[in-house]
């Protein structure tokens, strides 16, 4: 690991005059930067540690939606009574991630920030444009079966590990951040940026900005919600294929639907088209294979990945059955 000096920020406008330094990185939970570091992918001079920072800490109700600190530990956001009530969705993704001991450092600001888990980005004997820009990507003639068919580049085809970001998509909501010209709200569908010719450029925070919380708005009346995450080993694993389901069924008919993506898309993935596709249809199965096709119509299959379609839609279909018997 290379030398860094340590700063402990008090306030919000503390840590934003930091990381104003050259090369300073701001760390709260530290599971994923912390890794990045020994590694030498990562190799800030300065940490500026925000865990000590009051007010960003807390998960709120304003009015009927939820307000959720980016402090907030992902352990403590799963067990809320509140997201289990209202957005279960996030409790079950939550859930479905790393491992206790993980879930209990990691917080919401860092799970939406998290870096992929590309084994050529994380090891810097290997090209990687994400990594390095115009550096080359390894993985395209590499191993890629972990890899991403969905919202891929001739650049980076790696996947978005966050679970807990796909279920975020599944709602409406945006990402409070503040920089030196205060605040601004992000809507969530496009915090993430695809990689095109640019995979470095993984959100649209400019340099300088925190994120301070998270807003994730009521989830309609009488919805019912799913998560199915599809990995190689029960626990402790990222997803080969996740599906975040939101459907409200009204006289049999759908009348509201939201699909989120994950393990399969460079960024949380919302698929609009097979959102749309279930709109006044009734909730059969039939209907279900037929949006999980429209799902995957743009993905881009590479010879080691081209299984996640099918892995993929299966994954869908079934998040839609389990939401469709959800009370
Ligand atoms: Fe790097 Fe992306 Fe290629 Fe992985 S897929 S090696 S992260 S450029």
């Amino acid at each position: 690991m290379m030398p860094f000096t340590y700063r402990r920020a008090e306030t919000v406008e503390d840590a934003l005059a930091l990381a104003r330094v050259p090369g300073a990185k701001i760390i709260a939970g530290g599971t994923t930067l912390l890794d990045l570091m020994k590694e030498q992918v990562e190799t800030p001079t300065q940490l500026i540690d925000l865990n000590h920072v009051p007010g960003i800490a807390d998960v709120t109700l304003e009015g009927r939606d939820l307000r959720i600190g980016a402090l907030v530990r992902n352990s403590d956001l799963a067990a809320d009574a509140e997201v289990v009530r209202g957005w279960p969705l996030i409790a079950q993704a939550l859930l479905a991630g790393a491992s206790p001991q993980l879930r209990n450092m990691a917080t919401v600001g860092g799970n939406l920030l998290q870096r992929t888990r590309c084994p050529y980005f994380r090891n810097v004997a290997f090209a990687c444009n994400k990594r390095t820009p115009g550096a080359g990507c390894s993985a395209l003639t590499g191993h890629h079966r972990g890899h991403a068919v969905l919202g891929t580049s001739d650049a980076c085809i790696a996947t978005h590990p966050s679970d807990m970001a796909v279920a975020m998509i599944a709602y409406d909501g945006d990402v409070r951040v503040i920089g030196a010209g205060g605040h601004r709200d992000i809507p969530l569908a496009s915090f993430h940026l695809a990689p095109g010719a640019t995979p470095d450029r993984e959100t649209v925070l400019q340099p300088g900005e925190l994120i301070v919380s998270v807003r994730i708005a009521a989830s309609p009346i009488g919805s019912r919600a799913s998560y199915l995450k599809v990995r190689d080993r029960a626990s402790y694993e990222f997803a080969l294929a996740s599906a975040g389901v939101v459907l409200v069924i009204e006289n049999d008919r759908i009348t509201h639907a939201r699909i989120g993506l994950g393990g399969v898309a460079t960024v949380p993935w919302r698929a609009h088209a097979a959102e749309a596709a279930l709109i006044s249809k009734p909730a059969t199965r039939a209907v279900f294979e037929s949006a999980a096709q429209i799902a995957f119509a743009e993905a881009r299959p590479r010879t080691d990945n081209a299984y996640k379609l099918e892995l993929g839609r299966r994954t869908l279909v079934r998040a839609l059955e389990h939401a469709r018997e959800a009370v």
